[in-house]
């Protein structure tokens, strides 16, 4: 594989000795199951063929020297002791995170020299930053022989990114990552991080998902992530409730009916309440082979994102109108929201059609040509060699 070779290789240049290891980690997507993951609800994510990967070396000096190959920059050169969270607001807090959050844990790592380079697209909703934090953190794990699971690797990753790089992000995308496996999705429980591999093996049914990536991402996103999450929180306590997956869908009419006329809690109330609904639904279906029943359950999704979450984009519900009326079986946004990307579920025989139809939609409405590609569900974090 000449990627793994040039990373090897690359490495060799920077630091003048092969690495120990190289290590691969996915990006993802998700099919279902959107901002639940921080109201203890269900996410349903499956990984990318894009990977982040890693070559690494251990250290015994208590030194960190980090690059990548896709940033214009030299190596950074740091000293373990002083990592210290928010610190930092470049790239290589993401791999310092990591060991951060390792050491901080009681894992006794003693420096790393580590080269990486990534085909996930950045700051696409596709979780470039995940696939970074799970290929270092898998790594540092085989050659200290941690012996760390794999969900416990994605909680640390996921503590490396809400305390050491200052973003508040749920355990989904780091829990993809690690342990995602080729030609199925993820059934992910983020309350007790119990999982399920679900057979989602489209091509065998003639079917493709495709990935359109807007490349825009609305400025105010960021705000508007941590308005929603508090409004979700706020929920919860006016319910009485640990959390949002606590409101059974059965009961979701009686509990709209007790936060009276907050009408903006309740919008948020009823988008986290159906959208867990809607992540059973689909496995419900994958699991009966009736893969094709799930466009209509992603359509609601959008839907319910666009009107009760309000955190679509007129670029996003291009995409979702643009693709249904060329005959997509189903579209929704996926990620964070504001921008990003948007998934197709499609005959393959529709593919073709339907990709022209969103490139000539975003022509004309005068947006930025959105990149598109075929998803594959592929396998989670690996050691290469
Ligand atoms: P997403 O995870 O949706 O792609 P984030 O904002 O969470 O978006 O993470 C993107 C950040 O991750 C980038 O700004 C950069 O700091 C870091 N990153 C992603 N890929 C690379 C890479 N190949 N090299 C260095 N840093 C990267
Ligand atoms: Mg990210």
């Amino acid at each position: 594989m000449g990627a793994q070779q040039q990373v090897a290789d690359s490495f060799v240049e920077l630091y003048g000795a092969a690495p120990e290891g190289v290590w691969a980690a996915p990006g993802r997507v998700n099919l279902i199951g959107e901002h639940t993951d921080y109201n203890d609800g269900f996410v349903m994510p499956f990984a990318l063929p894009h990977l982040a990967l890693a070559a690494v070396s251990r250290r015994d000096d208590g030194v960190l020297r980090l690059h990548s190959a896709d940033i214009d920059a030299g190596v950074t050169e740091l000293r373990l002791d002083d990592l210290v969270p928010e610190s930092d607001k470049n790239w290589t807090a993401y791999p310092a995170g990591v060991v951060w959050a390792l050491r901080e844990a009681g894992h006794a790592v003693t420096g790393a020299d580590i080269h990486l380079t990534s085909t996930v697209p950045a700051g696409a909703g596709l979780s470039s930053s995940a696939a970074l934090e799970v290929v270092v953190a898998l790594a540092l794990n085989d050659l200290y022989e941690l012996g760390l699971k794999r969900w416990q690797l994605a909680r640390l990753c996921q503590r490396a990114e809400n305390v050491y790089v200052g973003a508040p992000t749920g355990i989904m995308d780091q829990t993809a990552s690690a342990c995602c496996e080729e030609g199925h999705a993820l059934f992910l429980d983020t309350r007790d991080l119990s999982q399920k591999q679900i057979p989602f093996d489209l091509a065998a049914e003639g079917m493709r998902l495709l990935v359109v990536d807007t490349q825009v991402k609305h400025a105010h996103s960021d705000g508007e992530y941590g308005k929603r999450r508090a409004g979700c929180e706020k929920g919860a306590a006016l319910l009485g409730v640990d959390a949002l997956r606590d409101i059974a869908y059965a009961d979701l009419d009686a509990a709209l009916e007790r936060l009276g006329d907050d009408e903006e809690v309740r919008r948020l109330v009823r988008h986290v309440v159906t959208e867990d609904e809607r992540v059973e639904q689909v496995v419900a279906l994958l699991e009966s082979g009736d893969t094709r029943a799930i466009g209509p359950v992603l359509i609601a999704g959008h839907a319910s994102l666009r009107d009760d979450f309000r955190i679509s984009a007129p670029e996003l519900d291009l995409v979702v109108d643009t693709a249904l009326a060329s005959g997509a079986l189903g579209a929704r946004m996926t990620g964070g929201g504001f921008g990003g990307s948007a998934i197709v579920l499609a005959e393959a025989t529709d593919v073709e059609a339907i990709t022209k139809s969103v490139q000539d939609a975003f022509a004309a409405a005068g947006f930025t040509a959105p990149r598109v590609f075929e998803a594959v569900p592929s396998a989670g974090a690996r050691r290469l060699n």
